[in-house]
Protein backbone atom coordinates (compact mmCIF):
# COMPACT_ATOMS: atom_id res chain seq x y z
CA UNK A 1 0.00 0.00 0.00
CA UNK A 2 -0.70 2.57 0.81
CA UNK A 3 2.03 5.31 -0.50
CA UNK A 4 -0.37 8.40 -0.93
CA UNK A 5 -3.36 7.39 0.73
CA UNK A 6 -4.21 6.90 4.17
CA UNK A 7 -6.85 4.41 5.78
CA UNK A 8 -8.89 7.73 6.50
CA UNK A 9 -8.72 9.31 3.12
CA UNK A 10 -9.82 6.17 1.51
CA UNK A 11 -13.43 6.39 3.68
CA UNK A 12 -14.03 9.78 2.47
CA UNK A 13 -13.10 8.77 -1.28
CA UNK A 14 -15.10 6.01 -1.49
CA UNK A 15 -18.18 8.35 0.08
CA UNK A 16 -17.38 10.95 -2.03
CA UNK A 17 -16.77 9.17 -5.37
CA UNK A 18 -19.85 6.84 -5.07
CA UNK A 19 -21.89 6.41 -8.16
CA UNK A 20 -19.12 8.34 -9.99
CA UNK A 21 -17.50 6.37 -12.81
CA UNK A 22 -13.77 6.59 -12.12
CA UNK A 23 -13.25 4.05 -14.82
CA UNK A 24 -15.58 4.01 -17.44
CA UNK A 25 -13.97 1.73 -19.73
CA UNK A 26 -14.53 -1.17 -17.58
CA UNK A 27 -18.33 0.15 -17.06
CA UNK A 28 -18.88 0.25 -20.55
CA UNK A 29 -17.51 -3.43 -20.56
CA UNK A 30 -20.69 -5.94 -22.40
CA UNK A 31 -23.10 -6.44 -20.02
CA UNK A 32 -22.27 -10.22 -19.34
CA UNK A 33 -19.44 -10.60 -17.63
CA UNK A 34 -18.54 -14.15 -16.50
CA UNK A 35 -15.45 -14.51 -14.68
CA UNK A 36 -15.78 -18.49 -14.44
CA UNK A 37 -16.00 -19.17 -18.01
CA UNK A 38 -12.36 -16.60 -18.50
CA UNK A 39 -10.54 -18.12 -15.33
CA UNK A 40 -11.00 -21.43 -16.91
CA UNK A 41 -10.34 -20.35 -20.26
CA UNK A 42 -6.71 -19.23 -18.76
CA UNK A 43 -5.17 -22.71 -18.31
CA UNK A 44 -1.43 -22.38 -18.06
CA UNK A 45 0.36 -21.37 -14.70
CA UNK A 46 2.18 -18.18 -15.74
CA UNK A 47 5.48 -16.93 -14.33
CA UNK A 48 7.81 -14.88 -15.96
CA UNK A 49 10.26 -16.82 -17.67
CA UNK A 50 13.72 -15.29 -17.53
CA UNK A 51 14.68 -14.87 -13.10
CA UNK A 52 17.04 -13.35 -10.92
CA UNK A 53 18.81 -16.44 -9.59
CA UNK A 54 20.54 -13.94 -6.96
CA UNK A 55 22.07 -10.12 -6.43
CA UNK A 56 25.42 -10.08 -4.91
CA UNK A 57 25.99 -6.08 -4.15
CA UNK A 58 28.86 -4.24 -2.84
CA UNK A 59 28.68 -0.87 -2.25
CA UNK A 60 29.06 2.20 -0.58
CA UNK A 61 27.29 4.80 1.06
CA UNK A 62 27.97 8.80 1.13
CA UNK A 63 26.25 10.59 3.30
CA UNK A 64 27.90 13.81 2.55
CA UNK A 65 27.01 13.57 -1.01
CA UNK A 66 23.99 11.57 -1.13
CA UNK A 67 24.87 8.76 -3.14
CA UNK A 68 25.10 4.79 -3.00
CA UNK A 69 27.51 3.09 -5.84
CA UNK A 70 28.98 0.43 -6.05
CA UNK A 71 27.79 -2.69 -8.19
CA UNK A 72 25.80 -5.85 -8.27
CA UNK A 73 26.42 -9.58 -9.95
CA UNK A 74 23.35 -10.17 -11.25
CA UNK A 75 22.99 -14.18 -11.95
CA UNK A 76 20.35 -14.81 -14.79
CA UNK A 77 18.55 -17.75 -15.80
CA UNK A 78 16.74 -17.81 -19.01
CA UNK A 79 13.79 -20.21 -18.52
CA UNK A 80 12.03 -19.33 -21.72
CA UNK A 81 12.69 -21.85 -24.46
CA UNK A 82 14.46 -19.42 -26.94
CA UNK A 83 17.43 -17.64 -26.11
CA UNK A 84 17.57 -14.50 -24.73
CA UNK A 85 19.41 -11.70 -27.32
CA UNK A 86 18.81 -8.62 -24.65
CA UNK A 87 17.66 -8.56 -21.07
CA UNK A 88 15.61 -5.92 -19.77
CA UNK A 89 16.90 -4.24 -16.25
CA UNK A 90 14.05 -1.94 -14.19
CA UNK A 91 16.31 1.00 -12.62
CA UNK A 92 13.30 3.00 -10.76
CA UNK A 93 16.08 6.01 -9.33
CA UNK A 94 17.21 6.96 -12.88
CA UNK A 95 13.48 7.54 -13.58
CA UNK A 96 13.07 9.29 -9.96
CA UNK A 97 16.38 10.86 -9.48
CA UNK A 98 17.52 11.33 -13.55
CA UNK A 99 21.31 12.10 -12.20
CA UNK A 100 21.40 8.51 -11.20
CA UNK A 101 23.32 5.97 -13.77
CA UNK A 102 24.37 2.60 -14.76
CA UNK A 103 27.89 3.20 -15.39
CA UNK A 104 28.53 -0.34 -17.01
CA UNK A 105 27.48 -4.24 -17.24
CA UNK A 106 29.82 -7.20 -18.66
CA UNK A 107 29.28 -10.35 -19.11
CA UNK A 108 31.46 -11.46 -14.97
CA UNK A 109 32.07 -14.74 -17.14
CA UNK A 110 33.38 -13.71 -20.18
CA UNK A 111 34.33 -9.84 -19.22
CA UNK A 112 32.91 -9.04 -22.52
CA UNK A 113 30.88 -5.33 -22.02
CA UNK A 114 27.37 -5.08 -23.33
CA UNK A 115 25.93 -1.88 -24.99
CA UNK A 116 23.24 -0.67 -22.97
CA UNK A 117 19.90 0.84 -24.89
CA UNK A 118 17.16 2.87 -23.10
CA UNK A 119 13.80 1.07 -22.87
CA UNK A 120 10.22 3.19 -23.73
CA UNK A 121 9.78 3.81 -19.66
CA UNK A 122 13.16 5.74 -18.06
CA UNK A 123 13.62 3.48 -15.57
CA UNK A 124 13.82 0.53 -18.87
CA UNK A 125 17.71 -0.43 -19.70
CA UNK A 126 18.06 -3.06 -21.96
CA UNK A 127 21.46 -4.90 -22.12
CA UNK A 128 21.96 -5.82 -25.60
CA UNK A 129 23.68 -9.21 -25.71
CA UNK A 130 23.32 -10.08 -30.00
CA UNK A 131 26.56 -11.46 -30.04
CA UNK A 132 26.66 -13.44 -27.47
CA UNK A 133 22.73 -14.29 -26.85
CA UNK A 134 22.07 -16.28 -23.54
CA UNK A 135 20.53 -19.78 -24.34
CA UNK A 136 17.65 -20.86 -22.93
CA UNK A 137 18.05 -23.06 -19.68
CA UNK A 138 21.25 -21.42 -19.31
CA UNK A 139 22.53 -18.89 -16.53
CA UNK A 140 25.01 -15.87 -16.71
CA UNK A 141 26.52 -13.29 -14.15
CA UNK A 142 25.92 -9.54 -15.23
CA UNK A 143 28.52 -7.21 -13.08
CA UNK A 144 26.53 -4.09 -13.33
CA UNK A 145 27.90 -0.92 -12.01
CA UNK A 146 25.83 1.60 -10.65
CA UNK A 147 25.70 4.77 -9.13
CA UNK A 148 22.61 6.15 -7.47
CA UNK A 149 21.75 9.85 -6.39
CA UNK A 150 19.30 9.46 -3.43
CA UNK A 151 16.71 12.92 -3.59
CA UNK A 152 16.39 14.98 -0.67
CA UNK A 153 12.92 13.80 -0.32
CA UNK A 154 10.26 12.87 2.50
CA UNK A 155 9.13 9.49 0.01
CA UNK A 156 9.95 6.26 0.22
CA UNK A 157 13.13 6.68 -2.09
CA UNK A 158 14.62 9.96 -0.49
CA UNK A 159 16.40 11.20 2.45
CA UNK A 160 15.02 13.21 5.10
CA UNK A 161 17.65 15.80 7.12
CA UNK A 162 17.93 17.45 10.79
CA UNK A 163 20.34 19.23 12.51
CA UNK A 164 23.41 16.52 12.22
CA UNK A 165 21.78 14.03 10.64
CA UNK A 166 20.28 12.37 8.04
CA UNK A 167 17.91 9.44 7.28
CA UNK A 168 18.39 7.67 3.79
CA UNK A 169 15.21 5.36 2.53
CA UNK A 170 16.05 2.81 -0.36
CA UNK A 171 13.27 1.52 -2.00
CA UNK A 172 13.39 1.62 -5.95
CA UNK A 173 17.00 2.38 -5.97
CA UNK A 174 18.95 -0.40 -7.35
CA UNK A 175 19.01 -2.50 -10.81
CA UNK A 176 16.78 -5.14 -11.02
CA UNK A 177 16.23 -7.60 -13.93
CA UNK A 178 12.58 -6.80 -15.64
CA UNK A 179 9.59 -9.18 -15.37
CA UNK A 180 9.76 -11.44 -18.66
CA UNK A 181 6.35 -12.61 -19.49
CA UNK A 182 4.91 -13.92 -23.02
CA UNK A 183 8.03 -12.72 -24.96
CA UNK A 184 7.82 -8.88 -23.33
CA UNK A 185 9.89 -7.63 -21.18
CA UNK A 186 8.01 -5.73 -18.53
CA UNK A 187 8.27 -1.56 -18.84
CA UNK A 188 5.20 -0.76 -16.18
CA UNK A 189 5.91 3.00 -15.30
CA UNK A 190 6.55 4.21 -12.08
CA UNK A 191 3.60 4.45 -10.25
CA UNK A 192 3.73 7.52 -7.49
CA UNK A 193 0.50 6.04 -5.36
CA UNK A 194 0.95 2.76 -5.56
CA UNK A 195 4.05 -0.15 -6.92
CA UNK A 196 4.66 -1.43 -10.28
CA UNK A 197 7.20 -3.84 -9.71
CA UNK A 198 6.51 -7.45 -10.56
CA UNK A 199 9.47 -9.76 -9.29
CA UNK A 200 10.22 -13.19 -8.85
CA UNK A 201 12.21 -14.57 -5.66
CA UNK A 202 15.64 -13.91 -5.52
CA UNK A 203 18.77 -14.82 -2.77
CA UNK A 204 20.28 -10.94 -2.04
CA UNK A 205 23.36 -10.20 -0.36
CA UNK A 206 25.03 -7.11 0.42
CA UNK A 207 28.65 -5.06 1.39
CA UNK A 208 27.47 -1.66 2.34
CA UNK A 209 29.93 0.58 3.75
CA UNK A 210 28.67 3.64 5.64
CA UNK A 211 29.82 6.67 8.09
CA UNK A 212 30.40 4.60 11.05
CA UNK A 213 27.58 6.08 12.85
CA UNK A 214 24.82 5.03 11.11
CA UNK A 215 22.51 2.50 11.78
CA UNK A 216 21.21 0.34 9.36
CA UNK A 217 17.74 -1.71 8.96
CA UNK A 218 16.88 -3.92 5.75
CA UNK A 219 15.25 -6.61 4.48
CA UNK A 220 16.14 -10.17 5.69
CA UNK A 221 19.20 -9.83 8.69
CA UNK A 222 21.57 -7.23 8.86
CA UNK A 223 25.22 -6.87 10.92
CA UNK A 224 27.12 -3.75 10.94
CA UNK A 225 30.34 -3.74 12.34
CA UNK A 226 32.68 -0.75 12.13
CA UNK A 227 30.94 1.08 9.32
CA UNK A 228 30.31 -2.24 7.17
CA UNK A 229 26.70 -3.76 6.77
CA UNK A 230 26.48 -7.19 5.95
CA UNK A 231 22.89 -8.23 4.54
CA UNK A 232 21.52 -11.48 3.85
CA UNK A 233 17.93 -12.37 2.56
CA UNK A 234 17.02 -15.50 0.78
CA UNK A 235 14.27 -15.53 -1.24
CA UNK A 236 12.91 -12.12 -1.43
CA UNK A 237 11.29 -10.07 -3.90
CA UNK A 238 13.47 -7.18 -3.48
CA UNK A 239 15.86 -5.37 -1.13
CA UNK A 240 14.87 -2.27 1.29
CA UNK A 241 17.46 -0.68 3.00
CA UNK A 242 17.12 2.63 5.44
CA UNK A 243 20.87 4.17 7.18
CA UNK A 244 20.28 6.67 9.25
CA UNK A 245 22.60 8.45 12.23
CA UNK A 246 19.99 9.34 14.77
CA UNK A 247 18.05 5.97 15.12
CA UNK A 248 18.12 3.12 17.51
CA UNK A 249 16.58 -0.29 17.96
CA UNK A 250 14.37 -2.25 20.32
CA UNK A 251 14.80 -5.79 19.21
CA UNK A 252 12.50 -8.40 20.78
CA UNK A 253 11.66 -12.07 19.87
CA UNK A 254 7.88 -12.52 19.17
CA UNK A 255 7.13 -16.26 18.81
CA UNK A 256 10.95 -17.11 17.70
CA UNK A 257 10.85 -13.95 14.84
CA UNK A 258 13.22 -11.07 15.63
CA UNK A 259 11.14 -7.91 15.84
CA UNK A 260 13.05 -4.93 15.60
CA UNK A 261 11.52 -1.45 15.97
CA UNK A 262 13.70 1.34 15.51
CA UNK A 263 13.37 4.06 16.70
CA UNK A 264 14.29 7.67 15.01
CA UNK A 265 15.45 10.16 17.45
CA UNK A 266 12.55 12.62 16.80
CA UNK A 267 10.49 14.99 19.46
CA UNK A 268 7.48 13.81 20.63
CA UNK A 269 6.33 10.57 19.37
CA UNK A 270 7.42 7.86 22.25
CA UNK A 271 3.57 6.59 22.09
CA UNK A 272 3.41 7.10 18.73
CA UNK A 273 6.33 4.67 18.34
CA UNK A 274 4.60 2.09 20.70
CA UNK A 275 1.49 2.51 18.73
CA UNK A 276 3.26 1.04 15.96
CA UNK A 277 5.00 -1.59 17.48
CA UNK A 278 2.20 -3.19 19.81
CA UNK A 279 0.10 -3.22 16.60
CA UNK A 280 2.38 -4.38 14.30
CA UNK A 281 3.43 -7.42 16.79
CA UNK A 282 -0.20 -8.03 17.19
CA UNK A 283 -1.03 -8.71 13.49
CA UNK A 284 1.97 -10.27 13.04
CA UNK A 285 1.12 -12.84 15.57
CA UNK A 286 -3.05 -12.80 14.25
CA UNK A 287 -2.35 -13.28 10.18
CA UNK A 288 0.55 -16.22 11.36
CA UNK A 289 -2.54 -17.97 13.32
CA UNK A 290 -5.37 -16.83 10.69
CA UNK A 291 -3.23 -16.74 7.28
CA UNK A 292 -0.16 -18.88 7.06
CA UNK A 293 3.57 -19.29 8.76
CA UNK A 294 5.20 -15.60 7.98
CA UNK A 295 8.01 -16.33 5.78
CA UNK A 296 10.94 -14.89 7.08
CA UNK A 297 12.67 -14.83 10.75
CA UNK A 298 12.76 -11.37 10.96
CA UNK A 299 10.86 -8.49 11.04
CA UNK A 300 11.97 -4.31 10.98
CA UNK A 301 9.31 -1.85 11.70
CA UNK A 302 10.97 1.74 10.32
CA UNK A 303 8.99 5.25 10.98
CA UNK A 304 10.20 8.04 9.09
CA UNK A 305 8.74 10.92 7.19
CA UNK A 306 6.76 10.23 4.32
CA UNK A 307 4.39 11.44 2.03
CA UNK A 308 1.37 9.29 3.57
CA UNK A 309 0.37 5.75 4.90
CA UNK A 310 3.52 3.44 4.95
CA UNK A 311 5.48 1.18 2.51
CA UNK A 312 5.77 -2.55 2.35
CA UNK A 313 9.32 -4.13 1.68
CA UNK A 314 9.89 -7.21 2.01
CA UNK A 315 10.80 -8.22 6.22
CA UNK A 316 11.13 -4.89 6.21
CA UNK A 317 8.17 -1.73 6.90
CA UNK A 318 8.00 1.78 6.63
CA UNK A 319 5.27 3.38 8.30
CA UNK A 320 4.66 6.70 7.91
CA UNK A 321 4.76 10.19 10.49
CA UNK A 322 3.28 12.98 10.79
CA UNK A 323 3.18 15.49 8.06
CA UNK A 324 3.50 18.36 10.45
CA UNK A 325 6.84 16.88 11.23
CA UNK A 326 8.34 16.49 15.39
CA UNK A 327 6.47 17.13 17.61
CA UNK A 328 2.93 16.86 17.05
CA UNK A 329 0.78 13.98 16.57
CA UNK A 330 -2.80 15.19 14.65
CA UNK A 331 -6.28 13.59 15.71
CA UNK A 332 -6.63 10.49 14.30
CA UNK A 333 -3.27 9.40 13.67
CA UNK A 334 -2.22 6.94 16.40
CA UNK A 335 -5.62 4.64 15.48
CA UNK A 336 -4.51 5.45 11.68
CA UNK A 337 -1.22 4.21 12.21
CA UNK A 338 -2.37 1.36 14.29
CA UNK A 339 -4.43 -0.20 10.82
CA UNK A 340 -1.91 1.13 8.36
CA UNK A 341 1.17 -0.70 10.68
CA UNK A 342 -1.06 -3.43 10.46
CA UNK A 343 -1.68 -3.12 6.42
CA UNK A 344 1.65 -2.96 6.02
CA UNK A 345 2.30 -6.04 8.01
CA UNK A 346 -0.65 -8.41 6.13
CA UNK A 347 1.40 -7.00 2.92
CA UNK A 348 4.44 -9.60 4.00
CA UNK A 349 2.02 -12.42 3.65
CA UNK A 350 0.12 -10.56 0.17
CA UNK A 351 2.79 -9.00 -1.92
CA UNK A 352 5.98 -10.67 -0.39
CA UNK A 353 4.88 -14.21 -0.16
CA UNK A 354 2.36 -14.40 -2.51
CA UNK A 355 3.47 -12.47 -5.20
CA UNK A 356 1.98 -10.33 -8.24
CA UNK A 357 2.21 -8.07 -11.39
CA UNK A 358 1.45 -5.04 -8.98
CA UNK A 359 0.96 -2.65 -12.09
CA UNK A 360 -0.98 -4.80 -14.07
CA UNK A 361 -3.65 -6.48 -10.71
CA UNK A 362 -2.74 -4.45 -8.29
CA UNK A 363 -5.79 -5.58 -6.00
CA UNK A 364 -4.04 -9.19 -5.80
CA UNK A 365 -1.71 -7.50 -2.74
CA UNK A 366 -3.48 -4.27 -1.63
CA UNK A 367 -7.58 -5.59 -1.56
CA UNK A 368 -6.00 -8.99 0.47
CA UNK A 369 -3.93 -6.24 2.80
CA UNK A 370 -6.64 -3.61 3.36
CA UNK A 371 -9.19 -6.76 3.91
CA UNK A 372 -6.99 -8.16 6.39
CA UNK A 373 -6.20 -5.22 8.47
CA UNK A 374 -9.89 -3.23 7.98
CA UNK A 375 -11.34 -6.05 8.93
CA UNK A 376 -9.72 -9.53 10.74
CA UNK A 377 -7.50 -7.25 12.67
CA UNK A 378 -10.23 -4.66 13.17
CA UNK A 379 -12.02 -7.46 14.65
CA UNK A 380 -9.74 -8.49 17.16
CA UNK A 381 -9.96 -5.25 19.04
CA UNK A 382 -6.75 -6.58 20.78
CA UNK A 383 -4.88 -4.79 23.43
CA UNK A 384 -2.84 -2.84 20.93
CA UNK A 385 -5.47 -1.70 18.77
CA UNK A 386 -7.72 -0.73 22.40
CA UNK A 387 -4.42 1.44 23.27
CA UNK A 388 -4.06 3.17 19.75
CA UNK A 389 -7.91 4.04 20.80
CA UNK A 390 -6.85 5.10 24.31
CA UNK A 391 -3.75 7.09 22.73
CA UNK A 392 -6.14 8.95 20.54
CA UNK A 393 -8.68 9.66 23.03
CA UNK A 394 -6.30 11.58 25.47
CA UNK A 395 -5.12 13.86 22.45
CA UNK A 396 -9.11 14.43 21.29
CA UNK A 397 -12.47 13.82 23.52
CA UNK A 398 -14.06 14.90 20.28
CA UNK A 399 -12.19 12.34 17.96
CA UNK A 400 -15.06 10.48 15.96
CA UNK A 401 -12.19 8.49 13.96
CA UNK A 402 -12.57 5.73 16.70
CA UNK A 403 -13.02 2.16 17.25
CA UNK A 404 -15.86 0.59 19.54
CA UNK A 405 -15.84 -2.45 20.17
CA UNK A 406 -19.39 -3.75 18.95
CA UNK A 407 -20.24 -1.47 16.21
CA UNK A 408 -19.51 -1.66 12.74
CA UNK A 409 -16.74 -1.10 11.42
CA UNK A 410 -16.61 2.63 10.07
CA UNK A 411 -14.08 1.60 7.27
CA UNK A 412 -16.57 -0.46 5.35
CA UNK A 413 -17.74 1.49 2.22
CA UNK A 414 -21.16 0.60 1.88
CA UNK A 415 -21.02 1.83 -1.10
CA UNK A 416 -24.07 0.74 -3.66
CA UNK A 417 -22.53 0.79 -6.63
CA UNK A 418 -19.61 -1.43 -7.31
CA UNK A 419 -16.82 -0.71 -10.07
CA UNK A 420 -14.30 -3.56 -10.81
CA UNK A 421 -11.21 -3.87 -8.73
CA UNK A 422 -9.01 -5.69 -10.92
CA UNK A 423 -8.34 -3.48 -13.46
CA UNK A 424 -4.59 -2.47 -14.46
CA UNK A 425 -3.34 1.16 -12.16
CA UNK A 426 -3.37 3.22 -14.85
CA UNK A 427 -6.78 2.25 -15.56
CA UNK A 428 -8.07 4.21 -12.42
CA UNK A 429 -7.64 8.00 -11.39
CA UNK A 430 -5.51 8.28 -8.04
CA UNK A 431 -8.66 8.46 -6.53
CA UNK A 432 -10.15 5.83 -8.08
CA UNK A 433 -7.49 3.91 -7.18
CA UNK A 434 -7.69 3.56 -3.54
CA UNK A 435 -11.53 3.67 -3.66
CA UNK A 436 -11.92 0.03 -5.72
CA UNK A 437 -8.27 -1.35 -5.56
CA UNK A 438 -8.24 -0.93 -1.65
CA UNK A 439 -12.09 -0.22 -0.50
CA UNK A 440 -14.02 -2.24 -2.69
CA UNK A 441 -11.74 -4.92 -3.03
CA UNK A 442 -11.22 -5.60 1.18
CA UNK A 443 -15.03 -5.80 0.65
CA UNK A 444 -15.33 -7.78 -2.04
CA UNK A 445 -12.98 -10.31 0.40
CA UNK A 446 -15.52 -9.41 3.26
CA UNK A 447 -18.55 -10.46 1.01
CA UNK A 448 -16.99 -13.73 -0.04
CA UNK A 449 -16.24 -14.26 3.90
CA UNK A 450 -19.95 -13.67 4.47
CA UNK A 451 -20.92 -15.74 2.49
CA UNK A 452 -18.60 -18.88 2.68
CA UNK A 453 -19.07 -18.94 6.10
CA UNK A 454 -16.15 -21.21 7.37
CA UNK A 455 -14.72 -22.40 4.29
CA UNK A 456 -13.72 -18.69 3.81
CA UNK A 457 -10.95 -19.18 6.23
CA UNK A 458 -9.62 -22.49 4.84
CA UNK A 459 -9.51 -21.32 1.22
CA UNK A 460 -7.67 -17.95 2.73
CA UNK A 461 -4.92 -20.67 4.07
CA UNK A 462 -4.81 -22.73 1.24
CA UNK A 463 -4.56 -19.69 -1.17
CA UNK A 464 -1.49 -18.67 1.32
CA UNK A 465 0.20 -21.95 1.38
CA UNK A 466 -0.36 -23.23 -2.36
CA UNK A 467 1.66 -19.46 -3.25
CA UNK A 468 3.52 -18.46 -0.85
CA UNK A 469 6.85 -17.66 -3.19
CA UNK A 470 5.26 -17.99 -6.41
CA UNK A 471 3.25 -15.43 -8.21
CA UNK A 472 -0.46 -15.08 -8.98
CA UNK A 473 -2.94 -13.91 -11.28
CA UNK A 474 -6.72 -13.45 -10.88
CA UNK A 475 -8.04 -15.83 -12.80
CA UNK A 476 -5.90 -18.21 -10.24
CA UNK A 477 -8.28 -17.24 -7.04
CA UNK A 478 -11.18 -17.04 -9.02
CA UNK A 479 -10.27 -21.40 -9.19
CA UNK A 480 -9.41 -21.18 -5.81
CA UNK A 481 -13.01 -20.15 -4.29
CA UNK A 482 -15.19 -22.18 -6.81
CA UNK A 483 -12.88 -25.08 -5.40
CA UNK A 484 -14.22 -24.05 -2.18
CA UNK A 485 -17.70 -23.18 -3.12
CA UNK A 486 -19.09 -22.67 -6.66
CA UNK A 487 -22.74 -21.75 -5.44
CA UNK A 488 -24.72 -19.18 -7.11
CA UNK A 489 -24.25 -16.73 -4.90
CA UNK A 490 -20.87 -17.13 -4.87
CA UNK A 491 -20.31 -16.94 -8.57
CA UNK A 492 -22.48 -14.32 -8.14
CA UNK A 493 -20.04 -12.00 -5.76
CA UNK A 494 -17.32 -12.98 -8.11
CA UNK A 495 -18.85 -11.56 -11.10
CA UNK A 496 -20.02 -8.39 -9.07
CA UNK A 497 -16.27 -7.21 -8.53
CA UNK A 498 -14.17 -8.80 -10.94
CA UNK A 499 -14.34 -8.04 -14.85
CA UNK A 500 -13.98 -11.13 -16.81
CA UNK A 501 -12.01 -8.37 -19.90
CA UNK A 502 -9.56 -7.77 -17.33
CA UNK A 503 -8.77 -11.57 -16.10
CA UNK A 504 -5.11 -12.46 -16.24
ZN1 LIG B 1 -0.77 -1.65 0.64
Amino acid sequence: MKKIISVLLILAMALALAGCGADDKASAQKAKNDVIAAANAIHTRRAPECRAVSYDMDLALDAEKNLVSGYEDLVIRNDANVPLDRVGLRYYAEALAPESEIGAVRNQDAGKEYELNPGKDDSVVYVMMEEDPLPAGETRTLRIEFSTVIPELDDRFGYHEKENGKMFLLTFWAPQLAAYENGRWDESPYFDPGESTYNMMSDYTVKLTAPEDYVVAASGKQKTRQGVTTITAPNVREMAIVACNYMTVEKEKVDGVLFNMYRPAYEGFDKLYDVMRDNAKAALRLFRETIGEYLYSELDIVPAFLSAGGMEMPGLVIESLPEGGEGSVPTGFYYDAALTVAHEVAHQWFYCAVGNDQFSEPWLDESFATFCANYLYHETANSALRAANRAEKELNEQADMLYHPGEPNIYATSTDEVHYINLPCDYYSERGYGTYVYSEGAEFLDALRQQMGDSFSGMLSDWYAANASGVVHSSDFVRKVTEFDSSPEVIGILNTYLSDEYLR
